[in-house]
């Protein structure tokens, strides 16, 4: 079962939990309208359904809202950013803002984010970077103390889905690619939906808590746990290692260690930002792009009812579809938001 909004309507839902939550009508705005557009984009892993999370750590004084984000070193086209514990929807973006900026008149910026509440869907950030016209290179350590993703070759969680995005400006004839994942074969969001729904995992994305391979999302939630496995095998592990030593490691962050307490769902991020035009190869890159995009487009469909895709048209198509249909919501996800809504005294229906 389920619900259909307009997207509208669930922004309208959105901003008035945020607002209720002690936000700034812009700050509300700001939080909102991301979160939406991840549903709209095709992550409901990472749309209005976060929402009952949110509430719990504002409740518990670990989602700090209406708080400005503060530059806590700045050194030529290198900044480090302080997110107060407060909602990286806005901080991220106030950070890129700053990162287009720079990079415009430097060539490069390097943005380092700590201590920042939950940041979303990083690909919202490769787009707003994309649209400015650069190129931008984030990874991302989630920490929300808890440590579900396997190291390759383990059967125990050591660290979180780490996600990566990198993203490239749209030339006259193809849109902005955007590559944005998280380095684990599934986003955590995508496994408790799942659950939630009684539906099996796809193979080799989950191990039980003794090592084997099973596609059963239960297994997550029984004691000891499961873990959920890095993609790509060593590949993706390796991945998700650089994002602990670069987005934890290298801003002051911290990486995971242990279990940690519960802190709230955090990130820390480090996004490196470029302007290609300092490569005096502007005209010849979105030439190049388009003719190995074209090349690369040119090959059979080895299903032709699943046509090849570049990075980024997922998220455009669903996001047309969703425009006009409307965002399918999970029951038990509204039931969930409906209940934190309620603890804020705000009324919500379908
Ligand atoms: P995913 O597995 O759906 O992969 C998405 C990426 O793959 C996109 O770039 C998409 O354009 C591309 N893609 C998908 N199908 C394709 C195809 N057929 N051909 C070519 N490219 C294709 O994403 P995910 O790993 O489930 O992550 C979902 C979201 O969760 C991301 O937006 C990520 O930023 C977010 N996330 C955030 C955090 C956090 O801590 N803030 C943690 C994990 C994930």
């Amino acid at each position: 079962m389920s619900v259909t909004f307009a997207h509208e309507r669930l922004r309208d839902i959105a901003h008035r939990i945020v607002q209720a939550g002690g936000s700034s009508e812009a700050e509300a705005a700001v939080v909102a309208g991301h979160l939406v557009d991840a549903n709209l984009a095709g992550h409901d892993s990472h749309g209005v359904g976060v929402l009952p999370h949110y509430v719990r750590d504002i409740q518990a004084g670990l989602l700090r809202p209406n708080q400005a984000p503060e530059i806590v070193l700045e050194n030529g086209s290198f900044a480090v950013w302080d997110g107060r514990l407060g909602y990286g929807q806005r901080i991220q973006h106030e950070a890129m803002e700053w990162c287009i900026a720079t990079a415009k008149r430097l060539g490069v910026a390097v943005h380092a984010l700590r201590d920042s509440h939950h940041i979303g869907r990083v690909g919202a950030y490769g787009e707003q970077a994309a649209a400015a016209g650069v190129v931008s290179v984030q990874f991302v350590r989630s920490d929300s103390g808890e440590t579900f993703v396997a190291p390759f070759r383990g059967r125990e969680g050591r660290y979180m889905t780490n996600p990566v995005c990198i993203a490239i400006p749209a030339t006259a004839t193809n849109p902005a690619f955007l590559l944005d994942f998280a380095t684990s074969k599934l986003a955590m969001g995508k496994v408790r939906e799942a659950h939630q729904k009684g539906v099996e995992l796809p193979e080799g994305a989950v191990v039980a808590a003794n090592g084997s391979p099973t596609r059963d999302p239960g297994v997550m939630y029984r004691e000891p746990p499961g873990a959920l496995l890095p993609f790509g095998e060593h590949k993706g592990y390796g991945l998700a290692l650089a994002c602990e030593i670069l987005a934890g490691a290298m801003t002051g962050h911290g990486t995971t260690k242990g279990l940690p307490p519960y802190r709230g769902a955090l990130n820390g991020s480090l996004s490196i930002v470029l302007d290609p035009s300092w490569l005096g190869a502007q005209s010849t890159m979105a030439t190049e792009i388009d003719a190995f995009i074209a090349w690369v487009k040119s090959t059979p469909p080895a299903d032709p009812s699943l046509p090849v895709l570049v990075a980024g048209e997922p998220e455009r198509l669903n996001r047309a579809e969703r425009l006009s249909r409307g965002i399918v919501i999970a029951d038990m996800t509204w039931k969930q938001i409906c209940e934190a809504a309620s603890t804020l005294d705000v009324r919500v229906e379908t």
